[in-house]
């Protein structure tokens, strides 16, 4: 079920705009306390479209660390 990228978002950064909460094939990404939005590990498949959307940059898909 994992693939082998997953997308991680720098809260720091997050403007909340909700853009890869509608881009996000899986639903993956959900908002955390309506302040920033954050990535389901287990949901995610790494396709990176959301970080391709991101208008302030704030997703990167990395490496799974192997378990
Ligand atoms: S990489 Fe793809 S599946 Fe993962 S959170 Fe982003 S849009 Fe969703
Ligand atoms: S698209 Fe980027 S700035 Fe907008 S909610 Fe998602 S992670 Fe935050």
């Amino acid at each position: 079920m994992n693939s082998k990228k997953v997308a991680s978002i720098n809260k720091d950064i997050c403007v909340c705009c909700g853009a890869c909460f509608q881009e996000c094939p899986m639903s993956a990404i959900s908002s955390e306390s309506g302040r920033f939005m954050k990535v389901d590990p287990s949901i995610c498949v790494g396709c990176g479209r959301c970080a391709g959307i991101c208008p302030a940059g704030c997703i990167t898909v990395s490496d799974r660390k192997p378990a």
